[in-house]
């Protein structure tokens, strides 16, 4: 029986293992072994529940336009329990000069498709707003070359769009610097937008126009409605418990607070992993489903080269501090989905999320959960407050910026090192040259969060694409 070792059980390793084990061909008879260094299978999938609150530590969503992550939910029986985002209330507000701006309607990331909300916006100067409309009439870029996303936005769309906008959505979602950033990688919608219709504003209204029609057919079949973003009823971590669960039935083994220390090859061409705990284990196929600098480490004595690419993979880390009000003690009620923080605003917090306004049953009725980041590309020494100081710093940004002074009924802090993979400028031509390298290595597999994609829909999609290749390759 051919041995398959997945080493890290995130939601990339877990997809593979899924993809392996319910794959037509599976009945040849694979042995799937899951290697998770951690005490839990699910990587930064992770959702805590108290006194009827839900907590997501991680991820809270994802995103419904890139098929992958929906498609699993459903296969695993949670069509049932997606859970779309509360639209009504969809408003999003930037901090701009201390105060809190509605990012004008129809603004989708960083592209306006409605003139009126624009018009009248109180974020964007007048000079900003003819700037941002004049994008319609800037001819597309004839260099191929990438560009980072600062660049791209400014040529595009203007400087006050990047530092008002962009920079802080970029922060809230990548915890990127757009200086630094592909945009190619990380937006390639984008240069897609630019490169088809020759206007981001033009092709985003053609875009909205196509997602609305899909959606509403989609709507019509299954009754209920599809939003851009998703997440199930008692939070991210059921895709995990029932993902483990399934594999497990099919015969996956998930060997958690197992680590890998490294990987070699073996006389017979097969790849012998050496555990903690001093023990090894031989496989005919290893995938490596753990972050790129993970990688870099596991592949160093089998291929300098491949661990040398590995390592240029740059990540940053972050922080979620979730706190918990009473309603009756906020000042205002919450009316929206939350804020970002432009970096010239100097504040500690990147974005806040109001979780119980984005999606139901997040809090008791009487009650708000309120989801605040720190760290990023340029605030990552704030990751070294102590959970203490971290609290405080959290709740003096939520006094200033929300008027908020009641001590929260709890505080979670989640601290995620090293765990956002940066797509900077090259990023497209470094992850060919590590699958180049990679395939040089007979049984070797790279998948995860590192390379295509940075969300769970393409975390998981890439586990399927691996799952594919090694059928293939075990089947010769
Ligand atoms: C705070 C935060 C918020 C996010 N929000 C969203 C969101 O709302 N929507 C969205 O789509 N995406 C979001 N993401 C991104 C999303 O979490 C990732 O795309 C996805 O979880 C990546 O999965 P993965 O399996 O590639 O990696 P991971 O989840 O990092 O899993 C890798 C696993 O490998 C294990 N491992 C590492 N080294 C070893 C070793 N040597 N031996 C054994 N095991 C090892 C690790 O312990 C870990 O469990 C967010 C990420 C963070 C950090």
């Amino acid at each position: 029986m051919k041995r398959v070792v997945i080493i890290g059980g995130g939601i990339a390793g877990l997809a593979t293992a899924y993809s392996l084990c319910t794959a037509e061909t599976a009945g040849t008879g694979l042995e799937i072994i899951i290697l998770e260094a951690k005490k839990r299978a699910g990587g930064h999938i992770q959702t805590e529940t108290e006194d009827g609150f839900i907590v997501e530590g991680g991820p809270d969503c994802f995103i419904s336009e890139k098929p992958w992550a929906m498609a699993l939910c459903r296969k695993l029986g949670l069509g049932d329990k997606l859970l779309p985002t509360n639209d009504r209330l969809r408003k999003t507000y930037v901090l701009s000069r201390g105060r809190l701006h509605e990012l004008p309607e129809g603004v989708i990331l960083m592209i306006p498709t409605k003139i009126m909300p624009l018009a009248l916006s109180t974020l964007i100067s007048t000079k900003g707003k003819l700037r941002m409309l004049l994008e319609i009439f800037i001819p597309k870029r004839k260099d191929k070359s990438d560009e980072s996303l600062g660049d791209f936005v400014r040529r595009r769309l203007g400087a006050e769009v990047l530092d008002k906008i962009a920079e802080p959505l970029v922060a809230g979602i990548h915890a990127a610097d757009p200086d630094t950033m592909s945009v190619r990688s990380s937006f390639p919608k984008f240069v897609e937008l630019e490169e088809q219709y020759g206007s981001l504003i033009r092709g985003m209204v053609r875009r909205m126009a196509q997602f609305k029609k899909h959606a509403a057919a989609k709507n019509t079949g299954s009754g209920k409605k599809m939003t851009m973003f998703v997440t199930l009823r008692d939070g991210m971590q059921e895709l995990i418990d029932t993902l483990v669960e399934e594999i497990k039935n099919k015969g996956v083994k998930i060997r958690t607070d197992t680590a890998v220390k490294g990987i070699e090859k073996t006389k017979d061409r097969r790849l012998r992993l050496t555990l903690n705990k001093g023990r090894n284990i031989l496989a005919d196929a290893v995938v490596i489903a753990a972050p790129a600098h993970a990688a870099s480490c596991l592949v160093e004595g089998l291929d300098k080269g491949l661990s040398q690419k590995l390592g240029e993979i740059a990540f940053t880390s972050t922080a979620t501090v979730t706190m918990a009000f009473k309603k009756k003690d906020l000042r205002t009620p919450l009316t929206g989905f939350g804020f970002v923080v432009p970096r010239s605003e100097g504040r500690g917090i990147m974005a806040s999320t109001w979780s119980s306004v984005k999606f139901d049953g997040r809090a008791p009725e009487d009650s708000v959960l309120i989801r605040c980041f720190v760290g990023g590309a340029k605030s990552g020494h704030l990751l070294d407050l102590n959970d203490k100081e971290m609290t405080d710093m959290v709740r003096g940004e939520l006094r200033d910026i929300l008027g908020i002074t009641a001590e929260p009924l709890f505080t979670r802090i989640f601290r995620w090192m090293k765990a956002m993979p940066q797509y900077t400028i090259g990023h497209e031509e470094r992850v060919a040259e590590i699958e180049a390298k990679t395939a040089e290595n007979p049984g070797l597999f790279l998948t995860g969060s590192s390379y295509h994609g940075i969300g769970i829909p393409d975390s998981i999609h890439g586990g399927e694409i691996t799952a594919k290749k090694i059928l293939s390759l075990l089947s010769e």
